[in-house]
């Protein structure tokens, strides 16, 4: 047997309780290691992991991780709502052609289509559980935001409709007993075994590491806007899902694509407070320093605009008053329905010394959301048999170059759901048998780099990358960024197994991915705006980047593929 090869005592058991920790592998960690087996593993606690955990739970045993707690998600932050039609005045169709729109000609339309016909019903499926979205006269009252033809985004408790529904997912994982849960457990890497995904390998709180084995594996580990200094994001949203999808080999798509968000409050902490883009869509105004409204006569729908067209704007009036923030005006909204409606927001503010209702607060973008993800067709299967993803670790291609408002809760649902669907199909027939398997990353005991050196490359990645691989890209910058990045990685011994530094070897793969792809692609489009090729170029570039790992250099090899709709099973 080679070192980093172990014989599990036998296969997982198919269906029925957890099977209790044994150490039934043969290991140089000897009693380090522990032992779990499910049907399914779930790594991810937001709206996507919760879904595909519960919805697996009825026919499955299921394992759900998550590296913090709960309430420690992107989910949890989410403000505006939920987009669907569920309107009298709305279609799916409104909603696809909106979509696809902001998307600029990267939709991939069958699973746009599946996202605008499946979201009522899981709306629907959501306030069934017990969520209590906002209402007027029981009937749901609807936000209007950016790039959308209709009101359509139902929100829950204001501006805290993420805390509503994470809390309602979660009080049914949590009082159920259905899904094994564990938090503050950090998933190192996926285990693969003859090109399929067996399970993955965890550290828990006391540095002890689990493998868990499972017929199939779901990531649900969300975003990477951490790799920017600037960013919404929480702290959690270090792209582990992607970085470890992509060393067992699954072919990532779009990872040039980070959508900065226009409204992110002008500070220096991080994450640093969203100011919700329904604020706009309830009527508040940008405004640049002498006043004036910048984005009436530059966009038909002035500040609802999509948001790849209102960064631009703002970024046009940075540079002509050298400036690094706007101003987003809402003193003309009536006090009392701007604290009804925007909790979040008002008190986030005031704790910040400011008064939303009274006084113009500074905003300036921050990195949002990561459209660039794990390829998934939309069952939510990867390119590696018993590997799914679903939720911002994924590229269903719903958003293109673009996400619209809003879209990203509704397709942590859709396709959540859409996954166990699948995942009753393929656990009905596959194999169950899981004899071997091969520890990447979490083979060894390591020493590992200094707390402080991987303290500063965390925060190294993240400037490098607001400075030269941010909003406004250009190749000099890009080179620069490929160079630093690689330099840093080259400074540091391999990881040690604790979080800080296996965050930090993901965060780096994110960035190289991002950097990358957006060297190739010389265009802009979306959200990826080249200052050096300024114009949009559908005859090369309407196409997607897709990227694999080289077996040989370990970099990612890019190639483009088309924009179409992957075949249905
Ligand atoms: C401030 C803010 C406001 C937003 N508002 C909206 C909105 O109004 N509407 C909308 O549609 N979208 C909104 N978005 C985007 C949306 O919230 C996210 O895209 C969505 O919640 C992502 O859900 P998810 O389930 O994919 O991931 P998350 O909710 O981020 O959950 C990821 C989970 O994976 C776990 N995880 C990650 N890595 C590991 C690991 N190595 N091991 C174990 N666990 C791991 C985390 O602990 C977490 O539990 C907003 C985003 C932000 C930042």
């Amino acid at each position: 047997m080679k070192g980093s090869e172990y014989l599990a005592d036998g296969p997982p058991s198919p269906a029925g309780p957890p099977a209790a920790p044994v150490a039934p592998f043969i290991s140089r960690r000897g009693a380090d290691l522990r032992y779990s087996s499910y049907d399914v593993l779930v790594v991810g606690g937001g709206i996507a992991g919760l879904t595909a955990a519960l919805g697996a739970a009825n026919r499955w045993n299921v394992g759900l991780i998550t590296k913090s707690t709960l309430d420690q998600t992107t989910t949890f932050l989410a403000q505006g709502g939920i987009a669907a039609a569920m309107s009298p005045h709305d279609s799916p169709e409104l909603h696809f052609k909106d979509t696809l729109e902001a998307g600029v000609g990267l939709c991939d339309e069958e699973a746009v289509r599946v996202l605008v016909e499946e979201g009522p019903a899981r709306i629907r499926e959501l306030e069934e559980l017990g969520t209590r979205f906002d209402k007027r006269d029981g009937k749901l009252i609807l936000g209007k935001e950016g790039a959308h033809s209709r009101a359509r985004v139902v929100h829950a408790g204001g501006d805290a409709t993420g805390s509503v529904v994470a809390s309602a997912l979660a009080d049914v994982i949590t009082s159920g007993g259905r899904v094994e849960l564990h938090e503050n457990e950090f998933v190192i890497d996926l285990l693969m075994d003859g090109g399929r995904c067996v399970g993955a390998a965890s550290l828990g709180e006391e540095g002890e590491l689990t493998v868990s084995l499972a017929r199939a594996v779901v990531l649900a580990c969300g975003g990477a806007g951490q790799v920017y200094s600037r960013t919404t994001n929480p702290l959690v949203a270090t792209g582990d899902g992607h970085a470890m999808a992509y060393r067992a080999g699954a072919v990532m798509r779009d990872m040039e694509f980070m959508q900065f968000h226009p409204t992110a409050f002008y500070g220096a902490e991080n994450p640093t407070l969203l100011l919700t883009e329904a604020l706009r869509g309830e009527g508040a105004y940008l405004r640049d320093d002498a006043g004036e409204r910048f984005m009436v006569g530059s966009h038909p729908r002035a500040e609802l605009a999509p948001r790849d067209v209102v960064v631009r704007h703002m970024r046009r009036i940075f540079d002509r008053d050298a400036t690094d923030h706007v101003w987003l005006d809402a003193r003309h909204l009536e006090a009392a329905f701007l604290r009804k409606r925007f909790p979040t927001v008002y008190n986030g503010l005031a704790k910040r010394g400011f008064d939303l209702c009274t006084q113009l607060i500074p905003v300036a973008p921050a990195s949002h959301y990561f459209i660039g993800g794990v390829l998934t067709d939309t069952w939510g299967r990867t390119t590696i048999p018993g590997l799914y993803a679903c939720g911002e670790t994924a590229s269903t291609g719903i958003h293109g170059a673009n996400r619209l408002a809003s879209n990203s809760l509704l397709e942590g649902l859709v396709f959540g759901e859409r996954t166990v669907r699948e995942l009753n199909r393929y656990l009905a027939v596959a194999d169950p048998a899981v004899r071997k398997v091969k520890l990447g990353l979490a083979d060894e005991v390591r020493e590992g780099n200094d707390p402080a050196a991987v303290a500063e490359g965390r925060a190294l990645v993240g400037r490098t990358m607001t400075d030269l691989c941010g909003i406004v890209r250009d190749r000099e910058g890009l080179d620069k960024a490929r160079e630093t990045l690689e330099a840093l990685q080259a400074s540091l011994a391999a990881p040690g197994l604790n979080v800080a530094e296996l965050e930090l070897f993901n965060l780096l793969s994110v960035a190289e991915h991002i950097v990358a792809a957006a060297i190739l692609r010389e265009e802009s489009r979306g959200v990826h705006l080249r200052s050096d090729f300024p114009e949009r170029d559908d005859g090369h570039w309407r196409c997607h980047i897709l990227a694999r790992r080289d077996p040989g250099s370990g970099r990612p090899a890019l190639e483009t593929g088309p924009v179409e709709s992957r075949e249905e099973a």
